[in-house]
């Protein structure tokens, strides 16, 4: 799938001098005294645009859900006494609204809204005719298409200054991170829209402050546009996500540990030697494909041998035998086992339904 949307590129919308944006600021405005202190720390680190949670999803009632209408002057006071942007989460039509009377810059779209088509009908509803960047955050599940589906709801309202914001997928499975970043889900969005702006959100992927340089930097190494991170003043007394927020000094001791890699070099010797590996890349692939058919020849014979002398195609002994000795080989030469067995389930799932084909063939020429 390919969307095709002409959109802007960031650098028409925000300032940046051709470095990743860095978006920061707390999870929520608490008062106006917290996003003063943080805010002008924050500057004081060369942040690009703020952040703070105005109205906050949270998931179970009762808990700390935002100061809402209250803490809009809040934000509005440090973009004017800062000169930095600011950004908030917007979730209805009336929050629009609002945010907009107090010149919010930028509004942003959180990850349980993005899952609803109709709260984002709704919300590009009321952002017909008006001109505010939006930034979209990832579905709360692992949906790429709900995200896609997002984005154009958005662009059809007239809005051509879209981001998308990674901030992870929920999980069943056991992990150390909040959210599973779940990589290939947003490159998977930059191939479907290559032209869109895509900043990574590590503190709700890692829900926890010593991940998230590592993320971060990930992040950079995969060519994203930008961070957006949460930063506290005093984060032990955040009222919401306390155990991810980092003081302004941390993030700026972070920011400044994190490596920041060219995406294309000029260097001659290095695209000769680019382009050398991937030459022998390419011809690799084409043996392993070869490799693969000629292994898939054989399953086929073995079907036909099976079919002759009604054997049963499963047949667990042999399927043992392949999972225990090839993580064993592939560990020999330096191949991580859960790599080498995962693919083997796809080509035991092949082979399966190649000796299904064969042993359901009609023989054609019955006499
Ligand atoms: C937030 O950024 O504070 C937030 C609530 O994020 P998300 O929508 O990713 O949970
Ligand atoms: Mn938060």
């Amino acid at each position: 799938m390919k969307v095709n949307l002409q959109l802007n590129p960031l650098s028409a919308w925000v300032k940046k001098e051709g470095k990743p944006l860095i978006i920061a600021g707390p999870c929520s405005a608490e008062s106006e005294e917290q996003m003063m202190q943080t805010c002008s720390e924050l500057k004081n680190i060369g942040v690009d645009m703020l952040r703070a949670g105005v109205w906050k999803p949270r998931t179970r009632p009762n808990s700390f859900e935002g100061y809402g209408l209250k803490a809009l002057p809040w934000l509005l006071k440090v973009k004017k006494e800062l000169g930095l942007p600011t950004t908030t989460e917007v979730a209805t039509p009336e929050h629009i609204e609002q945010a907009l009377k107090y010149e919010t810059d930028v509004l942003w779209i959180g990850a349980r809204t993005t899952v609803n088509p109709f709260n984002v009908q709704d919300i590009a509803d009321a952002l017909r005719g008006v001109d505010v960047p939006v930034m979209i955050k990832n579905p709360v599940n692992p949906d790429v298409a709900l995200w896609v589906g997002a984005i154009e709801r958005i662009y059809q309202a007239g809005i051509k200054n879209i981001a998308v914001i990674h901030r992870g997928f929920s999980n069943f499975q056991k992990s150390k991170y909040r959210n599973d970043p779940m990589w290939q889900l947003a490159i998977e969005l930059k191939t479907i829209l290559p032209e869109i702006p895509l900043i990574c959100d590590p503190s709700h992927i890692c829900g926890r402050r010593d991940l998230i340089q590592a993320v971060s930097q990930k992040a950079l190494d995969l060519n994203y546009d930008g961070l957006m991170i949460e930063s506290h003043i005093n984060p032990v007394v955040a009222l919401s996500d306390a155990e991810q927020q980092l003081t302004p000094h941390d993030l700026g001791k972070m920011l400044e540990s994190l490596q920041m890699r060219n995406n294309n070099s000029e260097n001659a010797f290095f695209i000769n030697q680019l382009e050398d590996l991937r030459q022998k890349i390419d011809n690799l692939d084409r043996e392993l494909i070869e490799v693969l058919a000629a292994r898939v020849r054989l399953v086929e014979k073995i079907g036909e041998y099976k079919k002759d002398n009604n054997v049963t195609i499963f047949q667990l002994e042999r399927w043992d035998q392949i999972f225990k000795t090839r993580p064993e080989w592939g560990k020999k030469l330096q191949l991580t086992e859960d790599f080498i067995a995962e693919i083997f389930k796809l080509i035991h799932v092949e082979s399966i339904r190649k000796q299904t084909e064969v042993m359901n063939k009609r023989d054609l020429n019955i006499s």
